[in-house]
């Protein structure tokens, strides 16, 4: 999706430091943090939401809460919170697939 930030993002375009990178998702910074922590774990599949999900997406949503486990366990949080905003009405801006990683507790 050439009109997509996280496309952009993902694809290395916009020369973002990525915390974490493999096959499937790439962790980094969020811009405007909500908490000391607040990192978002976005896969490199444009998968616009959960409410978008197909059968076999579940393999990388399911890999995206394991890295942001391993984040966690990384930066020594004590404790954190996992968010998918699911729409507009729930929140979301951008409609890229993404989970965040917001912890008070680092
Ligand atoms: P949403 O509201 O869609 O769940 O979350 C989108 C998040 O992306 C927001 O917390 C926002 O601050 C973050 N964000 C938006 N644009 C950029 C960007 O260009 N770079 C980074 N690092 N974060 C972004
Ligand atoms: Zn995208």
């Amino acid at each position: 999706m050439s009109d997509c930030i996280f496309c952009k993002i993902v694809s290395g375009d916009m020369g973002t430091s990525f915390l974490h990178e493999d096959e499937f998702c790439v962790a980094f910074d969020d811009i405007n943090p909500k908490a000391d922590t607040h990192v978002l774990i976005v896969c490199k599949k444009h998968i616009p939401s959960i409410a978008d999900m197909v059968e076999g997406d579940e393999k990388i949503v399911g890999h995206m809460i394991n890295c942001a486990k391993d984040i966690a366990a990384k930066k020594g949080l004590a404790g954190y919170k996992l968010q998918f905003n699911v729409g507009e009405a729930g929140g979301q801006e951008i409609f890229h697939l993404h989970l965040h990683l917001l912890s008070n507790s680092g």
